[in-house]
This record gives C-alpha cells, sequence and structure tokens, in this order.
C-alpha cells in the first residue's frame, strides 16, 4: 500500500546542561543523542505501533514528526511535503492533518472552556464548517467518541481519566485530521479503561480510515491495535515488521529479550534488566557499533566496531539491524 509519511536519515541531539565543574575543568560539552539516523515510512491508513524502553526516543520521534521538536539532519517527508521546510500557513495546514494526542490531556485541555468550546474552537480556527454548523458538528463528535451529548456543557475536571481521554481524541478529530500520533495515550489510566480508549481508537481507524502512529511501551495493547510495529533501542530503529510476525518469530536479539521481559506476554517473565544483562546505557555515552551489543548475549567481534544497516530481510517485508542476520536473504 501507499506510503504516506517517510522518514529518512532523522537524527536529533539533545545539548546537556554544563556544569560549573565541567565548565572550570575544560571538558567537552556533553549531548543526548535522542535519534540516530531513523529510517521509517508509514502506510496510509495502517496503525504503526512504536515500542521500547523508555528512553529509546520513540516520544522523541513523535515530537519531531509533528514539529514540537526540529530535526537536526535528516528528512520527514509527509504526503510529499517536505514537513522541515513547512512555515506559517503550511505548517498550520500540516498540523491539521497530522495531529498528536498526548498521555494526559488534561495538560491540553484549557480548564476554564467546556468541552463544546474547546471543539468549536477548533473546528472554526480551521474553518471547517460554518458557524451554524458547529453545534452539530460538536454532537456528532462526542458521539464518534462515545460521551454522553450533555458533555459539552461540562469543564474537562468534571471527567474520568478515560473520558478526558475521549475528549482529547474528539479535539483531535475536530480539524479533521488523516494521521494520529498517540505518545503513551493510555498508559496513565486502569487497565480496564484502557482496553475501551483502545478498541474506540481501532474503531475510529477503521470507521475514518485514519493512519495512527501508536507509541507505547505496553506490548498487548500494540498487539492488539498495529498493523507493523517498529521497535526502538537507544534511539535507532532495530525492526520493524508485520505484528503477528514480530510477535512470535522476533528476529533482533533486543526484540526477543523485549518480548521475554514482557509480562502480559509470558508470564513466568524476567524484568527487560534481567532478561538481557546489563543497564540501558547512557544516551550520553552510546556505545560503538550496535547500540545492543553490550548487552546481547549473541554478540560477536564485528558487533562492537560496526553499526548495523537496517535492512529488508526475508520476503514478508521485515527490517532487521543486526549482523547476525546479514547472510540471510
Ligand atoms: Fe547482537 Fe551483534 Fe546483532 Fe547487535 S549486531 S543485535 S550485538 S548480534
Ligand atoms: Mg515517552
Amino acid at each position: 500500500s501507499q506510503t504516506i509519511l517517510r522518514v529518512e536519515g532523522l537524527s536529533k541531539v539533545f545539548p546537556v546542561s554544563y556544569s560549573v565543574v565541567e565548565r572550570v575543568q575544560g571538558r567537552p560539552r556533553r549531548a543526548v543523542r535522542a535519534l540516530t539516523e531513523v529510517n521509517l515510512e508509514v502506510r496510509r491508513g495502517e496503525t504503526l505501533g512504536i515500542v521500547g524502553e523508555s528512553g529509546c526516543g520513540k516520544s522523541t520521534l513523535a515530537r519531531c514528526l509533528v514539529r514540537l521538536y526540529d530535526v537536526d539532519s535528516g528528512r520527514i517527508v509527509y504526503d510529499g511535503l517536505e514537513v522541515s521546510g513547512l512555515r506559517g500557513a503550511a505548517l498550520r495546514q500540516y498540523n491539521r492533518r497530522v495531529q498528536m494526542v498526548f498521555q494526559d490531556p488534561f495538560s491540553s485541555l484549557n480548564p476554564r472552556m467546556t468541552v463544546g468550546q474547546t471543539l468549536r474552537e477548533a473546528i472554526l480556527v480551521h474553518r471547517l464548517r460554518k458557524p451554524e454548523q458547529v453545534p452539530g458538528r460538536i454532537r456528532e463528535l462526542l458521539e464518534l467518541v462515545g460521551l454522553p451529548a450533555d458533555a459539552e456543557n461540562r469543564l474537562p475536571h468534571e471527567f474520568s481519566g478515560g473520558q478526558r481521554q475521549r475528549i482529547g481524541i474528539a479535539r483531535a478529530l475536530s480539524v479533521e485530521p488523516e494521521t494520529l500520533i498517540a505518545d503513551e495515550l493510555v498508559s496513565a489510566l486502569d487497565v480496564s479503561v484502557q482496553a475501551q480508549v483502545v478498541n474506540l481508537l481501532l474503531k475510529l481507524q477503521e470507521q475514518l480510515h485514519l493512519t495512527v502512529l501508536f507509541v507505547a511501551h505496553d506490548l498487548r495493547l500494540v498487539r492488539h491495535l498495529s498493523h507493523r510495529v517498529a521497535v526502538m533501542y537507544l534511539g535507532r530503529i532495530v525492526e520493524l515488521a508485520e505484528t503477528e510476525r514480530l510477535f512470535t518469530a522476533p528476529a533482533h536479539p533486543y526484540t526477543q529479550a523485549l518480548l521475554r521481559a514482557a509480562p502480559e506476554l509470558d508470564p513466568s517473565r524476567k524484568s527487560v534488566v534481567e532478561a538481557v544483562k546489563g543497564e540501558l546505557p547512557s544516551p550520553l555515552n552510546p556505545p560503538t557499533g550496535c547500540p545492543f551489543h553490550p548487552r546481547c548475549p549473541q554478540a560477536f567481534e564485528r558487533c562492537s566496531k560496526e553499526v548495523p544497516a537496517l535492512l529488508p530481510r526475508g520476503p514478508e517485508g521485515r527490517w532487521v539491524a543486526c549482523h547476525l542476520l546479514e547472510a540471510t536473504p
């Protein structure tokens, strides 16, 4: 199917603040390499899950995609548009087409505006309806996300966490986006509520033909929702595959460890730290060669010297960055 979003060689570095001691000692400035040479293609109408331990760069990637962060190098191309070059009206239009929904919608909803006012404002800013059509559109949006009609006249604090997440989704949908980027959308919710919100997202994705990037650390939810899954480790994508193939036959040693560590997939699980030896290395000082080599049970000499490229492996559209698999046709 057709590619709607293409990321090429995307890198993002955050400078670390410099302490007085470091300055006096004349130490070089340090930086966190949040993303390194990320390549990714997202297909129109698919849900792509993005998983990895916290600190792996998945939120940074999401934020770069909606221009909350500028990128240092590389390209983001959305439906033929070079995203980093967009300014003014063209950027606003892009941000309408590609909407982000956050873990805590409370922080992004104005506490003094009723749900109806919030939705009305979003609809009118983008001139998506005539003023007299707005009340009908608001009712439609509330119904779409499963909120009662009287939600319109209430303030955000009057709702539960799950309902607030529905309000955040309604607001995102009010501007008629093509793509939704959800960063840990349900992580703060109770498990039973998580399932409801995720099922809502599944329904909306099918009904509205949305493209969805679902950034999460919960592998069970990602498996339920995603057509394909990208696995990130220390700012790089290490494996990308169709969801069931990834979960039933993970190819990259890190994906294998991540799945072994997932409580919902294996009740006799180990933590990620136990499943793979050692802690996640600091992105301040990433390992040379394969970023996973200090923890990889299968590492060999070449792994500490050479970064494995993300390459297609096998006939079914899987991509893996690992020297072990290079011989595989
Ligand atoms: Fe392990 Fe080497 Fe593959 Fe990296 S490249 S995952 S260290 S085998
Ligand atoms: Mg995050």
